[in-house]
């Protein structure tokens, strides 16, 4: 791997802005640790008008690679020699892999969420799915249950924003994308009972707002409907709790945060990654 002297750590790290409170380096300390590699993972925040000297850095100082985080997923990839066509097609990359005096950019979310999806028992494959949210997760979750051959339905409080995605998406994929305003969702209890999961990419019910539920009162979740909630702090969200008390399987954000990493932790270090070790170190942080 790459190292600028040959001594010492490699290093890899967050850029981010704030990047204080992430998980990804005690997840990704453990998997280092767990295969007997020297290498270091460290937070890198950098505010958005220094972002493209923080990236020219990371190969100055000889890092074998980044994850990248808000605000930053887009903004690097002008910076960047290469991006991957799947972190084109998506708009974003969240990891960067420095090899050979280049600096590549990937996208492993989408990935990741597909990995979730398929450890939890849901098979995403021709599902009939929709996505609350419309920022950067959602972009991965959508364009990952695009592949996957679904019929999504869009909700986002910024409808524009939804229906920009949306169109892009469209001219992608070839297949229509239906959105809704939350205000539309919330009359439309048929859209829910014909689903067959509910993806929450939204910031609703994160901590320190952990009251909050994305899901509008005149709704009821059918038991049939696969609820999954990318929020990962808390764990359990209202939504999830919603869910579980109502007899529908639930799928935490825990497995689309360990499993983005773990593709990222193979990118880097060229390993399997040790999801269970990886798995334990996010749940010690919860
Ligand atoms: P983001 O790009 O800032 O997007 C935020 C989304 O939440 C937008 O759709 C936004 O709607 C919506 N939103 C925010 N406040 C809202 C409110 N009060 N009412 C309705 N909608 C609201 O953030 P992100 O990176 O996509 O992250 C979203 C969530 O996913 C976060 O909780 C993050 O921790 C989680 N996440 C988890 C994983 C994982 O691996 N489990 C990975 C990535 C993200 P507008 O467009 O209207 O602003």
């Amino acid at each position: 791997m790459i190292t600028s002297s040959g001594q010492g750590p490699t290093y890899v790290g967050l850029l981010g802005w704030p990047v204080g409170h992430s998980r990804s380096p005690a997840m990704h300390r453990a998997a280092f640790e767990a295969h007997g590699l020297d290498w270091e993972y460290l937070l890198l925040p950098v505010p958005p008008e220094r972002v493209r000297e923080a990236v020219w850095g990371l190969r100055a100082l000889g890092f074998a690679g980044a994850n990248v985080t808000v605000p930053h997923k887009q903004a690097v990839m002008e910076v960047l020699d290469e991006v991957t066509a799947e972190a084109q097609a998506i708009g974003a990359v969240n990891t960067i892999l420095h090899r050979t005096g280049k600096l590549i950019g990937h996208n492993t979310d989408a990935q990741g969420f597909l990995r979730a999806l398929r450890e939890a028992q849901f098979e995403p494959r021709g599902c009939q799915a929709i996505v609350l949210g419309a920022g950067g997760a959602g972009r991965a979750v959508l364009y990952a249950l695009l592949t996957e051959g679904a019929t999504v339905t869009l909700v986002n409080r910024t409808v524009e924003r939804a229906h920009s995605l949306a169109a892009r998406f469209e001219a992608t994929f070839q297949r229509p994308i239906a959105v809704l305003s939350f205000e539309q969702f919330a009359a439309q209890q048929s859209v829910l009972n014909e689903a067959t999961i509910l993806v929450n990419s939204t910031r609703l019910g994160m901590t320190p707002a952990a009251e909050e539920s994305p899901l509008p009162d005149t709704l009821e979740l059918p038991p049939h409907l696969t609820v999954c909630d990318l929020v990962y702090s808390p764990l359990e969200t209202r939504l999830l709790a919603s869910a579980r008390a109502g007899g529908a399987p639930t799928i935490d954000g825990l497995g689309m945060l360990v499993q983005q990493g773990a593709a990222a932790f193979s990118l880097w270090t060229g390993h399997a990654a040790p999801l269970e070790v990886m798995r334990a170190a996010v749940r010690g942080g919860t």
